[in-house]
């Protein structure tokens, strides 16, 4: 019997059947597995120190994120926004709760408490505890594309830190079956942000498909592999690209749990994790430690499709 290939637009139509679409975060998980991972990362990692102050501002995530009470959109809000194929708890018209500065409050006081603090971070922590409310506010909208202005690089992972608890727990308060598709490409239909990285899973009911990991609310949706997550370019364009060689397939043969999946279409990549390789990857830590992989790509001209919220690198 002859076998009908099917076209992309079908695949996808078939994929939203069958395919778990959306996982949403455990907020009683995500930040303690997080802290975990950047502590076993940093043990061989040139940037071992950042990664275990990191796990020390993932620690305090993990605690502020416990007690942090948000108020969803009402059922008629998230209704309107999911009619417009737009994201019910966008980063970007959502009002941030007051408490998502109590959150960095606390995660400055556990940077603080870290013996052997290099003096600017210390600074940057003591700057941002005696911050005034609307500094803060006004910071954390340029930072989310709410107004232009410029961005704080070194305040910028703190106060990204405290807005993922914030995010974290309006995500954790949906059902997956509650979220909606939206419209524009690669973006978190939640709060329409872009992705840090995505991961290939093992464990049913999700083996083997890849999921983007939104950079702020740790929403994950699925997306086909060998597809640039930035431009939609497939096929040809798309190659697999780790510290030791390239692939142009993602199911070669290959021992990195850590890949860049650069596209010839747009020059961009975003790294691309395998659960299969490691069970233990996760897409904030994991896109952080391999800088090695980022400094490759730079050479050879790719430009990352999106930053990491932990590491703010100015655009190009
Ligand atoms: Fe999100
Ligand atoms: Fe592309």
């Amino acid at each position: 019997m002859a076998q009908r290939i099917l076209e992309p637009g079908e695949i996808e139509t078939l994929a939203a059947h069958s395919i778990p679409r959306i996982r949403i975060p455990d907020r009683t998980q995500l930040f303690a597995k997080r802290a975990e991972r950047l502590r076993a990362l940093a043990q061989t990692s040139p940037i071992g120190d950042y990664l275990r102050l990191f796990a020390v501002v993932a620690d305090a995530q993990h605690l502020a994120v416990a007690d942090f009470v948000v108020e969803l959109p009402d059922a008629v809000q998230i209704k309107m926004a999911q009619t417009h194929r737009m994201p019910p708890i966008s980063a970007a018209n959502r009002p941030r709760a007051p408490q998502w500065r109590v959150a960095l409050q606390a995660i400055c006081a556990a940077v603080a408490q870290q013996p052997r603090l290099p003096d600017a971070v210390a600074q940057i922590s003591a700057r941002l505890r005696d911050a005034a409310a609307d500094e803060l506010e006004a910071h954390a909208d340029i930072l989310l594309g709410v107004r232009e202005g410029e961005i704080d690089a070194a305040a910028a992972p703190f106060l990204m830190a405290a807005l993922q608890v914030n995010w974290v727990a309006l995500a954790s308060r949906f059902a997956a079956s509650e979220v909606e598709p939206i419209d524009v490409l690669g973006l978190c239909p939640l709060c329409g942000s872009l992705p840090v990285a995505s991961v290939v899973a093992t464990r049913a009911p999700y083996q083997g498909y890849r999921y983007l990991h939104c950079a702020l609310c740790a929403c994950e949706w699925h997306m086909v592999r060998v597809q640039c997550s930035q431009c939609g370019a497939s096929g040809k364009d798309i190659a697999y690209r780790s510290l030791t060689g390239i692939a142009e397939s993602d199911t070669a043969a290959d021992a990195a749990a850590v890949r860049a999946e650069t596209c010839e279409h747009c020059h961009s990549y975003r790294k691309i994790l395998y659960q299969e390789k490691d069970p233990a990857v996760e897409p904030v830590a994991d896109d952080l430690a391999s800088i090695a992989l980022d400094l490759l790509l730079a050479e050879q001209g790719y430009a990352r499709a999106s930053g990491n919220p932990l590491l703010w690198q100015p655009a190009d």
